[in-house]
């Protein structure tokens, strides 16, 4: 996944942390969280 913009720590994706946000009726949203330092790396939509 790359290393993490805030403690740069590598960051792989099995170590990541992801929240889901959402019901799932508009669109759920994916939240990663760096494992290190539980900063928000970033959002993935998942969108229909
Ligand atoms: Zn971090």
């Amino acid at each position: 996944m790359g290393n993490c913009p805030y403690c740069k720590q590598k960051v792989s994706l099995k170590e990541v942390k992801t929240e889901t946000i959402g019901t799932g009726f508009i669109g759920q949203e994916k939240m990663y969280i760096c494992p290190h330092c539980e900063n928000i790396l970033g959002f993935s939509n998942r969108q229909r």
